[in-house]
């Protein structure tokens, strides 16, 4: 081998900072854990990112929640989606978005991507002109996003709703505007794997208070909405704090106050992604069997994982491919695996939802490879990556 061994992990992540550390350990010395467990006139770390986060996204209303796929399905709740109702969304996604439509009782539409792993908004123009969904859930999937101005075209044209999940675009913007405030409503994650790091964790943004209002009784807000950060006005929950039930899904102050001073440093660590996957990228271009998405110039996206595909070859080859990479110590995803291994956005493993053809999605994804570039490698790190891919690459 020309290149030595890659030894660094790839779910290794960087270490929560010592400012949050702090903020975490003031939260436990206090014991109130609960968001709404506040001494009289306190804000609460919970409330505080709240308004932080709406600020920084450039949004009236934010709602801290557990977890990323309970904003979804919070999202899905509060626009409106009914047991039976169909919803769209992209067939390249990951399993909670499925199962976020599964849980409102809500039947998935899925439609194509196109070869640089985005929807393919002529098949969603065709799905959203049958009429079936009223609600288009994108996902914009490892941190892709598709034409957005068309997006939002083709969804006010079939009057549909449309709900963003930013797992992998926070911090990302297309055209300057921030994923997350095309539609109705954004959800992103701060699971451990995403832009921000509490273990697990969800924020669902909206400009629309009516929408907040219902979102925020059904997280369970125990009438005590008044104490959120970046909550609608109190009259836009007349109705809503009786009509909508309780689905305990709050976020806790320990996570908040873990998340706050990662906020500031959020745009910079985009940066630093992007200088990760800059690296990876060009060594990947020495290579003549691999082929990588093109980025649009509208698209601003945080690099926190590359995707590539082979050119040509069977399963076997793209197996190889993987094996080669692994020993030289390069972990790779291949999404084109006949079962789940370790995640699974392949549409045929959901086997809850009808099964449905989507012959060009599958056929990117057999020969689809993905890799996470976590920040606790070096640029340096990336460039060795990328030429032991191209090795692998070559050795084929
Ligand atoms: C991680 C992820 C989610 C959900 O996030 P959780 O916080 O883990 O529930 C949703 N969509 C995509 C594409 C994801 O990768």
């Amino acid at each position: 081998m020309a290149h030595p061994r890659f030894e660094g992990s790839f779910t290794q992540q960087e270490p929560i900072p010592d400012e949050a550390i702090a903020a975490a350990t003031r939260v436990l010395q206090s014991g109130r854990l609960h968001r709404y467990n506040l001494g009289p006139g306190e804000e609460g770390e919970v409330a505080a990112l709240e308004r932080e986060y709406a600020q920084w996204q450039g949004v009236p209303y934010c709602l801290a929640l557990t977890s990323g796929g309970q904003a979804i399905q919070i999202a899905l709740r509060a626009v409106g989606v009914e047991p039976g109702d169909h919803v769209l969304t992209n067939a390249f996604t990951l399993a909670p978005v499925p199962g976020a439509i599964h849980a409102v009782g809500g039947k998935p539409l899925l439609v194509e991507i196109d070869d640089n792993l985005c929807l393919d908004l002529d098949d969603f123009e065709t799905k959203a002109a049958s009429g079936r969904a009223k609600v288009m859930l994108v996902s914009h999937m490892r941190g892709h996003l598709c034409d957005m101005e068309r997006l939002v075209q083709i969804c006010e044209h079939h009057n549909i709703q449309l709900i963003e999940d930013c797992a992998h675009t926070m911090a990302a913007r297309w055209a300057g505007k921030r994923s997350g405030n095309f539609g109705i409503a954004g959800c992103f994650s701060t699971q451990t794997y995403k832009h921000m790091n509490s273990g697990e964790g969800g924020l669902l943004t909206s400009h629309d208070p009516d929408f907040m209002a219902r979102a925020t009784i059904m997280s369970g807000s125990y009438m005590l909405f008044e104490r959120h950060g970046a909550g609608p006005a109190l009259e836009h929950f007349d109705r809503p704090r009786f009509e909508q039930p309780n689905n305990s899904a709050r976020m806790d102050a320990l996570r908040a106050a873990i998340l706050r001073p990662q906020l500031g440093a959020l745009e910079a660590n985009a940066e630093r992604w992007n200088q990760r996957y800059a690296a990876v990228e060009d060594a990947l271009r020495a290579a003549s069997r691999l082929r990588l998405p093109s980025r649009p110039n509208q698209e601003y996206f945080v690099g926190s994982s590359i995707q590539f595909s082979l050119t040509d070859g069977d399963e076997a080859r793209c197996q190889q491919l993987v094996g080669l990479c692994a020993e030289r110590g390069v972990e790779l995803k291949w999404f084109g695996h006949k079962e789940p291994h370790g995640f699974t956005s392949s549409h045929r493993s959901w086997h809850y939802m009808q099964a449905q053809e989507l012959p060009r999605t599958d056929a990117i994804l057999a020969r689809l490879f993905d890799m996470r570039l976590p920040l606790t490698f070096s640029v340096a790190d990336c460039r060795h990556i990328g030429q032991l891919i191209v090795e692998a690459a070559e050795a084929l």
